[in-house]
């Protein structure tokens, strides 16, 4: 165990209270203590001032999900392998929540942003935590607030009420403030103040909540033997290399986050270290500060050594992104070392960090010795390659900020701002079967059902493998009434791509309206295949039997239906309609009557 950092205080019984505030879309270079003159980040600073700050600290990743994973794994995205959103972190990777907890700490996560979800989008991310604050599934609110998104005072709030309910540590308590991430909103008096840099004022008010929950520890008096850990998840582009937000790329501008460790009872105060380290960084540094010892899968060392000088030198830092993936472009892959940065994409990059910190100059040359040893470091990861064959990414990055203002507009429900974006998307590549779908999407959403169908045919001739845009053609195809137009698209596709159960329903309803009674049927029974709790299914199963007169066979189907889902309003109308066709006039009042009641 590494006692460097500690001050010679007696032998403690009760190991360090762990707080971990992750800040979500944080660049270093925007805070006050990282040199940042036009903000005031106070709460920050004076955790710099009692703790050590790393002036070079940088993630793996520019995406939250995998950024997020690498701090609580020690260990490179390519080795946890949660790469994107909703990926599972295997129970194979051990978290600093189950370590700790291991030793007999009480876990807990606060998270301010439904991408962190363990229920939806990050599953596997609460192992180890004996409370992990999801977001309340199903929520109504047509707002992002508390559907998507926390405020940080909320995040605190939550976090606080928990340590008040549970008082006995030692604690390892995980806070997650997502304010700084777009859109920019931050509340009065930041609107204010930063009201033409409105960034700045998302984390000007984040660390203000994060004051909150310091006034808080202390107020308990536990702050000075706890361990703070403060670190960024990744930066923000802020327009650098054309990028408006994170992911993409793998530059400075969102990977250079800043990292700040309070130890208990700290002899480093004040201490500024310029060595280059790593996210991957943190979890080791949490063992070795209480004593714990470390799985020996990690990629990253304890940061310890640092505090008393014993280190001095920069550590290798691997940068990784499978989000492009996502838009059909090719991954990328980096290493930062020896004052250069090599990026691996289908035309690489180099550059010469000392003279060029803005990466702004590719001084890449493919037979230099710099880049053959910077290629030797990289082949230590799993999957050191971009992709010779998919676009690179820097050809695409204007359409990668459109796709995304369109995505944050559909879910924050302004349908004609995505509009816009989609259209320009298309106007940049009139092929984009992103572009193509989601502007169907948009179209179907505000009722525009002739103009989704031209898109998603174009999005369906361009991408006729595409199960998602065939759907969604489907839907606009029926809503126009071209009812045979839509069974094409859908047999088509459930040929090529049979588990789609959503486009089974969906072509099961459109047999049923072209009077196919057995093929509807069919259709459904393939569903239940699959999915043999399937309302939906069950409901056309019985809408096809009363159809074709079957009133005993639907009324058997319905009565255990309605059993099930006593509150299903459709169920109990069908059910009177079977009981009418048997004659059974009073069974049908009854089942009526309960119908009514369930649709108020
Ligand atoms: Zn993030």
């Amino acid at each position: 165990m590494t006692v460097l950092g500690f001050a010679a205080a007696p032998p403690r019984k009760t190991p360090p209270d762990i707080f971990l505030v992750t800040i979500d879309t944080l660049r270093a270079d925007h805070i006050h203590c990282y040199g940042y003159a036009d903000i005031q980040t106070p709460a920050l600073d004076s955790l710099a001032k009692e703790g050590a700050r790393f002036a070079q600290a940088f993630t793996p990743s520019p995406l939250t999900n995998s950024s997020h994973t690498s701090v609580l794994t020690g260990l490179l995205p390519s080795s946890h392998g949660v790469n994107d959103f909703g990926v599972p972190l295997l129970e194979t990777h051990p978290t600093l929540a189950e370590l700790l907890k291991g030793k007999g700490y009480h876990t807990a996560a606060f998270i301010g942003a439904v991408v962190l979800d363990s229920k939806t989008l990050a599953p596997g991310l609460d192992r180890g935590f004996d409370f992990y604050d999801n977001f309340p599934p199903n929520s109504q609110t047509k707002s992002h607030w508390d559907r998507l998104e926390r405020r940080g005072e909320v995040v605190i709030r939550h976090a606080l009420t928990w340590l008040t309910a549970h008082p006995t540590g030692p604690h390892f308590v995980w806070v997650h403030l997502y304010d700084p991430h777009d859109p920019y909103e931050p509340p009065a008096p930041y609107s204010r103040t930063y009201k033409d840099r409105l960034y700045d004022g998302e984390i000007a008010y984040a660390d203000s909540a994060l004051a909150k929950f310091i006034t808080y520890l202390k107020a308990r008096g536990w702050y000075d033997n706890s361990l703070v850990i403060a670190v960024g998840d990744h930066g923000e582009g802020l327009g650098e290399h054309k990028e408006e937000t994170h992911g993409i790329f793998l530059y400075d501008a969102t990977t250079h986050v800043p990292l700040i460790v309070k130890a208990p009872r700290s002899k480093i105060a004040g201490k500024v270290i310029a060595a280059q380290v790593r996210t991957t960084d943190i979890l080791p540094t949490v063992l070795d500060l209480v004593g714990i010892s470390a799985p020996d899968t990690l990629q990253g060392k304890s940061l310890a050594p640092y505090f008393d000088g014993s280190e001095t030198k920069d550590r290798t830092v691997f940068g990784e992104t499978d989000y492009p993936l996502r838009f059909g472009w090719s991954p990328l892959r980096s290493v930062r070392a020896d004052g250069q940065k090599l990026i691996e994409a289908p035309r690489p990059e180099l550059y010469d960090l000392r003279a060029d910190p803005g990466e702004v100059k590719n001084v890449y040359a493919a037979e230099s010795d710099s880049i053959k040893s910077l290629r030797a470091m990289m082949a230590e990861l799993p999957s050191p390659t971009s992709s010779a064959t998919l676009p690179d990414p820097k050809d695409k990055i204007e359409q990668q900020n459109l796709l995304h203002r369109a995505m944050m507009a559909t879910q924050d429900n302004r349908p004609e701002q995505a509009r816009q974006a989609l259209e320009q998307v298309l106007q940049l590549d009139g092929k984009s079967s992103l572009a193509l779908r989601q502007l169907g999407e948009v179209e179907l959403q505000i009722g525009e059902d002739v103009k989704a169908v031209e898109h998603l045919r174009r999005g369906h001739e361009t991408s006729p493998d595409d199960p998602a845009i065939a759907f969604l053609l489907g839907q606009a195809l029926k809503r126009t009434q071209d009812l045979d137009g839509a069974r094409t698209v859908l047999e088509e596709s459930l040929k090529a791509n049979p588990n789609e159960p959503l486009a089974r329903l969906l072509l099961g309803n459109i047999y049923l309206d072209l009077k196919n009674f057995d093929a509807a049927a069919d259709q459904f029974e393939s569903v239940l295949l699959v999915q043999p709790e399937s309302v939906e299914a069950q409901l056309g199963i019985a809408k096809a039997l009363i159809r074709k007169n079957d009133f005993a066979g639907a009324a058997r189907g319905l009565e255990d239906l309605t059993k099930s889902q006593p509150n299903n309003a459709e169920g109990f109308e069908l059910l009177a309609q079977a009981y009418r066709g048997l004659g059974k006039t009073q069974a049908a009042q009854q089942a009526e009557a309960k119908a009514k009641v369930l649709r108020k």
